[in-house]
């Protein structure tokens, strides 16, 4: 049987950042969030995303494509974040649409299908690949099993990709101790990862509310991990 030509208009988009100057290196861009995603870390604060459900989203592909037009000139890229954008089987071709529009295409994805962003990655300019946690704590913190490897995998591909990439991984201290993303970080580094970034969990609106309260380390401590983080990459960003 022959494959069924997705279209942009079957992407589903819950939600836009018009500008945005955090989300792709050095570029002024748009953000689109798609909506759905297989996983379910328990500090995800955009839960309402994570439903897949089959209603078109709240906004259409016409409203993004007219407010690209008016922001020809203007803006430098899109990044399709979500939710998990990977599994939106119209990904590829919103992605070719705004490429035709003359933006440059960004993507945040947790990695979750290594199949799928092997099919994606010609179409993209950058991508912020989540790397969730520690191997052994994956499923702890994502509710799901199977997703360290998919996420490694993921990894594998960008570095043989020669696309720009940055891996990132959120932190909330209940879920992981310092000592286990140091290890982690220096795992990354060693697999060849040049750009990492730790994001600490705002603990607003946690999927998980046991995750509600914020958690910090002693102000020392804190200083003496990202020391430790920095020498291993040459781009190294600790986001509080
Ligand atoms: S934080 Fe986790 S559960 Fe929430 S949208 Fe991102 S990958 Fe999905």
């Amino acid at each position: 049987m022959q494959k069924r030509l997705r279209i942009p208009e079957e992407l589903r988009v819950s939600g836009m950042t018009p500008l945005t100057t955090i989300d792709f290196p050095d570029h002024l861009a748009c953000v689109l969030y798609t909506q759905g995603c297989p996983l379910r870390c328990r500090y995800c604060h955009n839960p309402q995303l994570i439903p897949f459900g089959d209603q078109p989203g709240s906004i259409s592909w016409p409203e993004i494509e007219e407010f690209l037009h008016r922001r020809q000139g203007l803006l430098e890229a899109v990044v399709f974040s979500g939710g998990e954008p990977t599994l939106q089987p119209a990904l590829a071709a919103a992605m070719a649409a705004v490429r035709e529009l003359g933006f440059k295409v960004g993507l945040h994805t947790a990695g979750v299908s290594p199949e799928r962003l092997a099919q994606l990655l010609p179409l993209v300019d950058w991508v912020g690949l989540d790397v969730k946690a520690p191997y052994q704590r994956y499923p702890q913190v994502t509710g799901r099993n199977h997703q360290a490897q998919q996420n490694r995998n993921s990894l594998e591909l960008l570095l043989d990709s020669g696309i720009p990439f940055e891996c990132r991984t959120t932190v909330d201290w209940r879920l992981f101790p310092p000592d286990e993303l140091h290890d982690l970080a220096c795992q990354l580094a060693d697999l060849g990862v040049e750009h990492y970034a730790v994001q600490i969990n705002q603990a607003r609106n946690c999927l998980d509310p046991a995750l509600e309260q914020m958690v910090t380390l002693p102000t020392e401590q804190l200083a003496n991990l990202r020391d430790r983080l920095d020498e291993l990459f040459p781009v190294f960003v600790w986001r509080e």
